[in-house]
């Protein structure tokens, strides 16, 4: 057992905080208010093959590991506590990297160079108006054999990158099914040409929704009407889409555990600097135990998150790169839904705590607390999955299948 990281991992670490401290800390607050994160920051991250750097050094990533995409996205989160930066970062690492395992070498040729610079935004678009957490009975969106190609009718929502995509050029990981009345296994995905690069593709229409939080990066929808999709952006086999989409779900949810962790560890040391300068009845806040417990709670929360979060992460890396027959997928699932669900609710507690020590000033805008407050609100909620459907996935593992209760069915069909 070794407690350590290697002399790369510490490399890499201090390269990207060095990036992150200078480029994205002095900015994060003004993208916050725009709305909009400067795309020569994203450029500059693709310079330092940051962008998507999970994907294979053969379509222009860093090939990273997991445990180093998880130290990439601690460090950026420290850095912009909205964790906007990061939720671009951390969507595009799991989900392209995914496309990459699975999709045709035509379609990653055309697409992965694109999103590794910076270019196109790769997006995952899974959740409809009727629901995110049951797929198998909430997906409406349909797709049909047409000759040699497909064609998809439906509709997508709370959608993130939206936007940027309308904007600047996106693509998304998206699930259909070839039947609509099929289970998990009806289930085929392929990659959406929402814009790729020359406006709208005929037959998508786009929505916004207006967020409480991470406002540097947008969420928003998509109706999709007869949009022709070429076979080859059919990812791996018709029929398995949902066992891709699962793995993915696994590979951001141990990036977004690293990226709550990192903002919890950015306000704690906000938090903590603050009631050591701050002085109420005669002597520092620190000083007092209420608030001294308090940290020490906080730090307690740090450490075991930290643990988890890197333990999906090398599961992540057991699993799905050395192929390491002693750990299963549901393994990875168990650990990464643990990290989703813990690491970002005591990151809320964490800040909570650090903008209640800073009193009014913790209630402004001025502070940099409250706006990690709201970004980190949305993983406590639902993005990539729901904090109940977290304990359902541990659940599953702990207890069995058979215990699911969206297995017992019946009495509400
Ligand atoms: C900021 C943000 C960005 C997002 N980005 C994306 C994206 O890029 N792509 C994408 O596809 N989706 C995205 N989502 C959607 C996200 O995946 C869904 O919100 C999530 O899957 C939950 O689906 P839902 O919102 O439809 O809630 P529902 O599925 O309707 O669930 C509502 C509530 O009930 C709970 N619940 C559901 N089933 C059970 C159960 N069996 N037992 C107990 N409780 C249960 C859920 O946890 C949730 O709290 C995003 C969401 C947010 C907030």
């Amino acid at each position: 057992m070794n407690f350590e990281e290697s002399d790369e991992e510490r490399m890499f670490r201090e390269a990207v905080r060095d990036f992150a401290q200078r480029y994205v800390a002095p900015v994060w607050q003004d993208y916050d208010r725009n709305h909009e994160i400067p795309r020569d920051l994203i450029k500059k991250m693709a310079e330092m093959q940051l962008w998507a750097p999970t994907v294979s050094e053969e379509y222009g990533g860093a090939g990273l590991s997991w445990v180093m995409a998880c130290i990439a996205a601690e460090e950026l989160a420290r850095a912009d506590l909205s964790i906007a930066l990061p939720v671009m970062y951390l969507v595009e690492a799991s989900w392209a990297a995914i496309f990459d395992m699975y999709g045709t070498h035509e379609a990653k040729s055309e697409i992965l160079p694109r999103v590794t610079k910076g270019d196109l935004f790769f997006g995952i678009a899974t959740t409809e108006p009727t629901g995110g957490s049951d797929l198998v009975n909430s997906t409406k969106t349909i797709i049909k054999p047409k000759g040699d190609n497909f064609v998809v009718n439906g509709e997508k929502v709370y959608i993130s990158g939206v936007r940027e995509s309308e904007k600047y050029g996106g693509v998304y990981f998206t699930l259909a099914k070839e039947d609509p009345k099929g289970d998990h296994k009806a289930f085929t995905a392929f990659i959406l040409p929402l814009n790729l690069g020359d406006g709208l593709h005929p037959g998508i229409t786009t929505t916004l929704f207006e967020d409480m939080g991470r406002m540097g990066v947008s969420t928003g929808g998509f109706n999709i009407e007869d949009v022709e999709i070429p076979k080859h952006y059919i990812i791996g086999e018709r029929g398995r889409g949902f066992y891709y989409a699962m793995m993915g779900f696994s590979a951001a949810r141990c990036l977004i555990a690293a990226t709550c962790l990192g903002a919890a560890e950015g306000a704690f040391d906000i938090g903590v600097e603050y009631v050591k300068q701050r002085k109420q009845f005669g002597r520092p806040l620190a000083a007092f135990e209420g608030i001294m417990f308090e940290a020490v709670d906080s730090w307690m929360a740090l450490e075991a998150d930290r643990g988890l979060t890197y333990k999906s992460a090398w599961l992540m890396d057991k699993v799905y790169r050395e192929k390491d027959p002693n750990y299963t997928a549901l393994d990875v699932a168990k650990f990464t839904a643990a990290a989703k669900y813990r690491a970002p609710h005591d990151a809320l507690d964490i800040i909570t705590r650090a903008m209640t020590w800073h009193g009014a000033f913790g209630y402004t805008k001025e502070c940099p607390l409250e706006a990690s407050y709201r970004g980190v609100r949305s993983y406590t909620i639902g993005a990539e999955g729901g904090a109940h459907i977290m304990k359902i996935v541990m659940g599953r593992e702990i207890f069995g299948k058979e215990y699911l209760p969206y297995r017992q069915k019946g009495q509400f069909d």
